[in-house]
């Protein structure tokens, strides 16, 4: 029996059956364990592997035990069985465990199951962040992030194509900033994710509880062309016919294409006498035609509505 002091990692160089008793909480990164994982007596297990039964985990050949805090399991950290004696919250990964998985007895349970997956295996992305307190700059993941941990935060920037975020554990923050694809899976609690305006969610899965995602509003300006100044000033002398686009700022829904959307113009003409940009008499003016960031000619699909946000969890 060997007694601990702090946080302990399990990186591949120990003899299992492994047993762990007495952690705060354990974090199960993806690919970690190739044999079973039995959590015995656990508070809450937040899982995107499903529990099973049928852990049998025999006696251990290396006793964790002292004065613990936190447990992390690193990508092919146990060949072999773990058994967790006591821990708070538990938060398994994806792919984290290739045995059996089985909580005898939690507080509670938050088990993605399979149909829940993501669409790629999180032990293939290319950054991985873990641990307590961490903080990572990205620039254009190839395919995605995991982080996994506590009170730690991602902030990834010029994120471009398809991109997967699989956050794990408490706390966390992940910011996106860029003109992606991107699917969002997070297993835990109060961890929260802010996307940039042209950052479009394809899929975003919850299993825990109290995790956010923002949604950065569609700039309107993006959509303007020309504006009334810029029209005004491109005449100097003489009656003349200008046409330029408006913020439309209190629609909430674009009359040109009937959607929901966060940026919404208005293309205006106006007919008139000008002095030096300035209109002088007006002849003729009008608006009408309805411009938003879905129908627009010159936008990029992307963004969610406020109506979508808030239905995202
Ligand atoms: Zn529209």
């Amino acid at each position: 029996m060997s007694e601990y002091t702090g946080d302990v990692t399990l990186n591949g160089g120990i003899e299992t059956p492994v047993r762990m008793s007495g952690l705060e909480d354990m974090y199960v990164q993806p690919d970690s364990i190739d044999g079973d994982l039995d959590l015995r007596n656990v508070e809450y297990v937040f899982t995107g592997v499903p529990i099973t039964p049928a852990a049998d985990v025999a006696d251990p050949v290396t006793d964790i035990t002292g004065t613990l805090e936190d447990g992390y399991t690193e990508p092919d950290g146990v060949h072999g069985d773990l058994a967790v004696g006591t821990a708070e919250d538990v938060f398994i990964a994806h792919g984290a465990v290739d045995g059996a998985l089985s909580a005898r007895g939690p507080e509670q349970v938050f088990d993605a199951g399979t149909s829940d997956a993501p669409s790629r295996d999180p032990a293939t992305y290319d950054v991985t962040v873990s641990g307590w307190q961490q903080q990572r700059e990205v620039t254009d993941p190839n395919t995605g992030v995991v982080l996994s941990g506590c009170q730690s935060t991602v902030n990834v920037t010029g994120a471009t194509g398809s991109v997967s975020c699989y956050l794990i554990g408490t706390n966390n923050e992940l910011i996106v900033r860029g003109d992606a694809a991107v699917e969002v899976h997070i297993v835990g609690r109060d961890n929260r994710v802010d996307l940039g305006p042209y950052i479009d969610v394809d899929t975003a899965v919850e299993t825990g509880f109290d995790n956010t995602i923002d949604v950065q509003p569609f700039p309107a300006d993006d959509l303007i062309e020309t504006t009334e100044d810029e029209a005004y000033s491109a005449v100097t002398f003489g009656r003349a016919k200008v046409t330029y686009q408006s913020v439309a700022e209190d629609e909430d829904w674009c009359r040109g294409c009937g959607e929901a959307a966060d940026a919404i113009i208005e293309r205006q003409q106006k007919e008139a006498f000008f002095i030096l940009g300035t209109p002088i008499i007006t002849y003729e003016e009008g608006g009408g035609s309805y411009e938003c960031e879905h129908c627009a000619h010159s936008a990029p699909d992307t963004s969610l509505t406020p109506e979508e946000r808030r239905e995202i969890f």
